[in-house]
C-alpha cells in the first residue's frame, strides 16, 4: 500500500478596492441595490469602448512587488471568449500570454518557528464578471438563476501559485498569509464571505518520494478559509481511496458542498485553448518604465517580514510575539500605538496575544478588527500598575465590559466599585481576623511552609471581595507574623 503526498496549487481571485470599475467609472461599493451600478461599458453594449483604470494597474503591480515577482515592462490584455449569463460581453478581458507579474514567492510560517516559500507563478489583472444568484440549494439543482451586474467590471487580480503546497493546513496558512499581505498594502479588503477573495484549489496525489505529477482535480466554491481546508482534507482522502483501489482519478472540476462536507463532480476540466484567446483590439498595450515600477515599490508600506524584524530589534520582543503581532496590519498598528502610551512592550504584547486576540478570534474569520481603541488598553494597564485594580479584575471584569460597552476602563472601575484597598488601616482588622481564624496555617507558616502564604492572602481577598491589594496584604501578613 502506498503512502501518498498531496500536491496542491491555489488559484486566488482578489477584487481590488478601487473606487471605480476597471474600464468605466461605475462605483464598486459592495451591497448596493442589484443592477444599479452598471453602464453601457460594463454591460458590453455595442459601440462602447473601455478605458483602463490607472489605480487598478498600480494595485496589481504593488501586489506583484509585495509577492516578490518580476514586473513585465511590456504587457497587454487578452479576450477570453466564452458564453455565460454573468458575462454580458461574452468575453472576459484578462491576461494570458503577458501577465503583469511573474515568478514570485510568499514565505509562510510552518510549524513553531519554520518558514516555507510557496512559489507564485503569476499575478495578472482581469475584470470581474457579474453575479448569478441560483434558486436552489446548490448550483446543481437550481431551477432558475438571477443576475446582478453590479460586480461586472470590478478589477480583479488572479494569483496562481506553483504546486508547492503539501497539505490542507498549509493551504489555509498560505491563504491567511496572502490575505494579510494584501491588506498590508491596502489593495483589497479580502473578505471571503463577501466574495472579494475567492480561492480554487488544484490537487493531485503521488506516491511519497515521486516527482511525477498525478492527475489533478480542481475544487470550486470554497467560501471560507475553513472550507478550503476541509475540502482539501476530503479530496485527499477521496483520491487516496481511488488510487489504493487501482482506480483512476478523473481530471475534473469538483464543487465543494459545505453542508454535506463532500466534493461533487461538476464537469470535465476545460483547457485554455477552448477560450480562443486573442489580444483585445480595444485596449492599447501597456509599457511600464523602470522608474514608474520603482515608484510603486517606494509607495509600498513596511511589509510583515520587515516589520517582524523591526519588532524584535526595536522592542526586544521574542520572535514568536513579533510574528503574531505583525501578521495583521491592524494588530501591529494597535501594538505600536499602545506602546507609545505604555512603554513596556513585553507586557503590552502579552496582553494583546492572550486577551485581545481572544476577542478578535471570537469574531471568526471575518474579524472586523480590534474591538477597542489603543488608548483604552493604555489606561487599563496604568490602572493595574497604579494598584487601583489587580490583574484578575482587569481581565475578568473590566476588559469584557470595555469590549461590550465601549466605556473607558476608569469609568467601569468607578461604576463597579472595583478600586483596590491599598490603605493599611482599612485592612488591619481583616488581616488580624484571618490569622486568628487559621491558627494551624499560621503554625505551618512559622514552621517554614512559605507556600501557605498564598492561602492566607486568598482569605483576605475573599473577605474584601477581591478588593484588597494582594501585594500589600502579603507584606502586612509577613510583618505581623514576624512579631
Ligand atoms: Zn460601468
Amino acid at each position: 500500500m502506498h503512502d501518498f503526498e498531496a500536491v496542491i496549487g491555489l488559484e486566488i481571485h482578489v477584487e481590488l478596492s478601487t473606487a471605480s470599475k476597471i474600464f468605466c467609472s461605475c462605483p464598486t461599493t459592495f451591497g448596493a441595490e442589484v443592477n444599479t451600478q452598471c453602464c453601457p461599458v460594463c454591460l458590453g453594449l455595442p459601440g462602447t469602448l473601455p478605458a483602463l483604470n490607472r489605480k487598478a494597474l498600480e494595485y496589481t503591480v504593488k501586489a506583484g512587488l509585495a509577492l516578490n515577482c518580476q514586473i513585465a515592462r511590456h504587457t497587454w490584455f487578452d479576450r477570453k471568449n466564452y458564453f455565460y449569463p454573468d458575462l454580458p460581453k461574452a468575453y472576459q478581458v484578462s491576461q494570458q500570454d503577458a501577465p503583469l507579474c511573474v515568478n514570485g514567492y510568499l514565505e509562510i510560517p510552518v510549524g513553531d518557528s519554520g518558514t516555507k516559500k510557496v512559489g507564485i507563478n503569476r499575478v495578472h489583472l482581469e475584470e470581474e464578471v457579474g453575479k448569478s444568484l441560483h434558486a436552489g440549494e446548490t448550483i446543481i439543482d437550481a431551477v432558475y438563476s438571477l443576475l446582478d451586474y453590479n460586480r461586472a467590471g470590478i478589477p480583479l487580480i488572479e494569483i496562481v501559485t506553483q504546486p508547492d503546497i503539501r497539505s490542507a493546513e498549509e493551504a489555509q496558512t498560505f491563504l491567511e498569509s496572502l490575505r494579510n499581505i494584501l491588506r498590508y498594502i491596502e489593495i483589497s479588503d479580502c473578505k471571503m464571505q463577501e466574495g472579494s477573495l475567492r480561492c480554487d484549489a488544484n490537487i493531485s496525489l503521488r506516491p511519497k518520494g515521486s516527482t511525477a505529477f498525478g492527475t489533478k482535480t480542481e475544487i470550486k466554491n470554497l467560501n471560507s478559509f475553513r472550507a478550503v481546508r476541509r475540502a482539501l482534507e476530503y479530496e485527499i482522502k477521496r483520491q487516496a481511496g481511488l488510487l489504493r483501489d487501482g482506480l483512476p482519478v478523473e481530471p475534473e472540476t469538483r464543487h465543494w458542498d459545505e453542508q454535506k462536507g463532500v466534493t461533487v463532480a461538476m464537469r470535465s476540466k476545460e483547457q485554455t485553448s477552448f477560450y480562443r484567446l486573442f489580444a483585445d483590439p480595444d485596449l492599447v498595450p501597456i509599457d511600464l518604465s523602470a522608474e514608474w515600477i520603482q515608484q510603486m515599490e517606494r509607495e509600498l508600506p513596511e511589509l510583515p517580514g520587515a516589520r517582524r524584524e523591526r519588532f524584535i530589534d526595536e522592542y526586544g520582543l521574542p520572535e514568536y510575539d513579533a510574528r503574531v503581532l505583525t501578521a495583521a496590519k491592524e494588530m501591529a498598528d494597535f501594538f505600536e500605538e499602545v506602546v507609545k502610551g505604555y512603554n513596556d512592550p513585553k507586557t503590552v504584547s502579552n496582553w494583546i496575544m492572550t486577551e485581545i486576540l481572544r476577542y478578535v478570534k471570537e469574531q471568526g474569520e471575518e474579524a472586523e478588527g480590534i474591538p477597542l481603541p489603543p488608548a483604552s488598553l493604555v489606561e487599563l494597564l496604568q490602572l493595574i500598575e497604579g494598584g487601583i485594580i489587580n490583574r484578575n479584575q482587569a481581565k475578568e471584569i473590566v476588559l469584557p465590559e470595555m469590549v461590550a460597552s465601549g466605556k473607558a476602563p476608569r469609568q467601569i472601575v468607578k461604576e463597579k466599585g472595583l478600586e483596590q484597598i491599598s490603605d493599611t488601616s482599612q485592612l488591619e482588622g481583616v488581616v488580624a481576623s484571618v490569622l486568628e481564624a487559621n491558627p494551624d496555617v499560621v503554625q505551618d507558616y512559622l514552621g517554614g511552609k512559605e507556600k501557605v502564604m498564598g492561602f492566607l492572602v486568598g482569605q483576605v481577598l475573599k473577605e474584601t471581595k477581591g478588593k484588597a491589594n494582594p501585594r500589600l496584604v502579603n507584606e502586612m501578613i509577613r510583618e505581623k507574623l514576624k512579631q
